[in-house]
């Protein structure tokens, strides 16, 4: 008998190139000393972390995949797709996102006017002057909120001023899932349902499915286990792909740190490796 493959895979990973809290490097290095044997960076609308978390990868030894996770819409509904083994060289995809993060800033600066008015003097320039790769979002303003001491936390911001249905929230306008889907593909990726967990996403999957996707987010630290088996059994059925992480964004939020409390099997990572390099067979035959 062989031993068990105990090997594990975190495909989900922020950084400070969107709205994590540590550098790319930082996280490759977090990863290794976990004992991690793949990861991939999915900044949100970003590919700026990827060149970092590479050579990071390299260095230690573990295996990487290039990812994004992109803001998208279907109907009214906010959907994250998730798009591993993209290359992080495509101008298509890169020029997308760079739209996206100016739409993102032009909805910054609208919160920033609207808090400077509740008495809040947040300054938008000095946030952009701060943030990597050109993602500034709602996270960065409650920093600078609370930095303002208008709030204890980061969460207390939000709940006061930046979150849906407070005074500052903006509603915010993002790509269609179709077109973020093709994207994906276009650059090289595959594109994946990211934790339909959340947002009651998975009552959705009539709907979702009939759009092209590779593959569903069925490991995650907010999936209970019962929703794992569910969305196991779903794609199993449809011929899909898993993929899983942690969704750890290093404890910006006070939150403990995610990495390492989802373990998500190596085959996981193999299966979609092989699905983008064309060798693998299918593991599902
Ligand atoms: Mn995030
Ligand atoms: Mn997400
Ligand atoms: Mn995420």
């Amino acid at each position: 008998m062989t031993d068990p493959d105990t090997r594990w895979v975190d495909l989900h990973l922020h950084t400070n190139f969107s709205d994590g809290a540590d550098a790319p490097k930082a996280v490759a290095e977090r990863a290794a000393s976990l004992g991690v044997s793949a990861i991939a960076i999915t900044d949100h609308d970003t590919l700026g972390g990827l060149p970092e978390a590479q050579a990071a990868c390299a260095v230690h030894g573990i295996e990487f995949l290039p990812g994004v996770e992109i803001s998208s819409h279907i109907g009214t509904q906010e959907l994250h797709i998730l798009g591993l083994g993209v290359d992080p060289a495509n101008a298509a995809l890169g020029d997308r996102l760079i739209q996206m993060a100016e739409v993102r800033l032009d909805r910054a600066r609208t919160m920033a006017a609207k808090l400077n008015k509740l008495g809040v003097p947040v300054d938008v320039a000095a946030i952009e002057a701060r943030v990597h790769g050109g993602v500034l979002g709602r996270m960065h303003l409650a920093q600078a909120v609370v930095e303002l001491g208008h709030a204890a936390t980061v969460q207390d911001a939000f709940d006061k001023y930046l979150k849906t249905g407070r005074p500052a929230y903006v509603a915010r306008e993002s790509i269609s899932a179709r077109d973020a889907v093709d994207a994906i593909h276009a650059a090289g990726g595959l594109a994946f349902v990211a934790h339909p967990g959340i947002g009651r996403i998975d009552s959705r999957f009539d709907v979702l499915l009939d759009l092209p996707f590779d593959g569903i987010e069925v490991f995650h630290s907010k999936h209970t286990a019962d929703q794992q088996k569910r969305y196991a059994a779903l794609i199993e059925n449809r011929g899909l792909l898993a993929s899983g992480g942690s969704d750890c964004h290093g404890g910006i939020k006070g939150d403990p740190l995610l990495m390492g409390t989802v373990r998500t099997p190596y085959e996981v990572y193999a299966r979609i490796r092989g699905r983008l390099t064309g060798t693998c067979s299918s593991a599902r035959s």
